[in-house]
């Protein structure tokens, strides 16, 4: 019988991605029960229409003129609410969550409570919310198979498993971003169009200005903290510019093991859409000579000011974590808007993070309330030019 899918998120970069795999290797293994996306209505309904879905909604209602929409066999939806309910509908077993930021954490958290399989490639809901998510994945019954690429590694390398007893340590790989091997003060008038052009993987603009600046280095590392039970101190990174290795496990014996492929996030994707079988065959290997050998560079925090904030928000309790990642999403998107520069983005974190005073969340209403105050102090920062 076919599994039931959400994809949460389905015309940007992983979501087109999914749909792909959903439409060529997965087309008998999955029916189709929602696609969604924010405004992106053209795409949304050619993605539901090839795989005949049951509903496809946007989140943000004004971007939907529902007398001028085309033809469709779906039931179509607008309003996040309908969002939150597609992940828990009975006939969806697995929700994949390619959403960017906060926005995916109470949609990620009500899936979990609905012990759903999540495939989660949104990095910031377990950032922010991850003892949370980790609870109802536990209470529940649901399950969180990373996506992200690094954690999709740890997972495989852990036979499936984010049991972490036997590892001494685990190391992340970067890619270093558009702007490896430039000093801080080279990076004061770079444009936002210099600062997308990733050289090794392509994604959407959140993701993208997080690997320039490496604030996505730093959210990973605190994700692979809670996803696999890790203290930050035993999880570190390396620059690695060509984006083949992207995960080591180093294990208590002393021997370690990596995980090796092109910088293309199908693999991790194929790999949870054959969860728990053995993933499909998406490429045939063409070079597994690897002559010449991966460059693997110690990575200098002196250079990198987001991943050094991120992993010392992440060693913080009383919620630093929602406020680094709540601050840096608006740097991120005045800097996208021309209102401030890159390197103002640390300075707008480092401020909001001395700023706000906040304690441990309970639930997730506090989760979305500190969220919600984080981006007002950092927004109002910006406004009064105080940074
Ligand atoms: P994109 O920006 O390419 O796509 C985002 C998708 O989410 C689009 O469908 C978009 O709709 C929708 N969306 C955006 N904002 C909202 C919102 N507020 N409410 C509901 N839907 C929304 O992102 P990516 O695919 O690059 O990244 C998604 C997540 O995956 C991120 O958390 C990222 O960190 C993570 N990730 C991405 C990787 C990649 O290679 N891209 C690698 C590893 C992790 P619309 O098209 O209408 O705007």
């Amino acid at each position: 019988m076919k599994k039931g899918i959400a994809v949460i998120g389905a015309t940007g970069s992983i979501g087109k991605q999914t749909v792909r795999l959903l439409s060529s290797t997965f087309s008998n293994q999955y029916k189709t029960i929602g696609l969604t996306s924010n405004n992106n209505i053209k795409n949304l309904f050619a993605h539901g229409d090839s795989l005949n879905s049951e509903k496809m909604i946007v989140a943000n209602p004004s971007s939907v003129a529902f007398p001028t929409l085309q033809q469709t066999n779906s039931k179509i939806l607008s309003g996040k609410e309908y969002i939150n309910d597609l992940v828990q509908e009975e006939s969806v077993d697995l929700v994949v969550m390619a959403i960017p930021g906060t926005a995916a954490i109470e949609a990620t958290y009500l899936a979990l409570k609905a012990g759903k399989v999540v495939a989660l490639a949104n990095k910031e809901s377990i950032v922010a919310a991850g003892e949370l998510m980790l609870k109802a994945e536990k209470q529940y019954g649901g399950k969180i198979i990373p996506i992200d690429s690094e954690h999709n590694s740890i997972f495989r390398l852990l036979n499936n498993s984010r049991e972490s007893k036997n590892i001494a340590k685990l190391t992340i790989t970067a890619s270093g971003g558009p702007f490896l091997g430039k000093k801080i003060h080279e990076l004061q008038n770079v444009t936002p169009k210099e600062a997308l052009n990733h050289p090794s993987w392509s994604m959407g603009p959140l993701v993208s200005i997080n690997s320039a600046t490496l604030m996505n280095k730093g959210l990973e590392i605190i994700e692979a903290s809670i996803l696999f039970g890790m203290p930050i101190e035993k999880i570190d990174s390396v620059i690695h510019p060509e984006s083949k290795i992207h995960a080591m496990v180093h294990w208590k014996d002393g021997a370690s093991s990596m995980l090796v492929n092109p910088p293309r996030m199908s693999y991790a994707i194929n790999h949870a859409l054959s969860y728990p079988e053995y993933p499909r065959l998406i490429s045939t290997l063409k070079d597994t000579s690897f002559e010449g050998g991966f460059k693997l560079h110690k990575l200098d925090e002196k250079l990198y000011p987001c991943y050094k904030l991120a992993k010392e928000a992440g060693l913080e309790e009383n919620g630093h974590p929602i406020v680094l990642n709540a601050s840096n999403e608006i740097a991120v998107s005045n800097f996208l808007e021309g209102k401030i520069k890159f390197t103002q983005i640390p300075k707008v974190i480092e401020k909001t993070l001395i700023g706000m005073t906040s304690k441990n969340p309970k639930d997730i209403n506090e989760v979305l309330m500190i969220d919600n105050e984080s981006r007002l102090f950092a927004s109002d920062l910006i406004k009064t030019k105080k940074i």
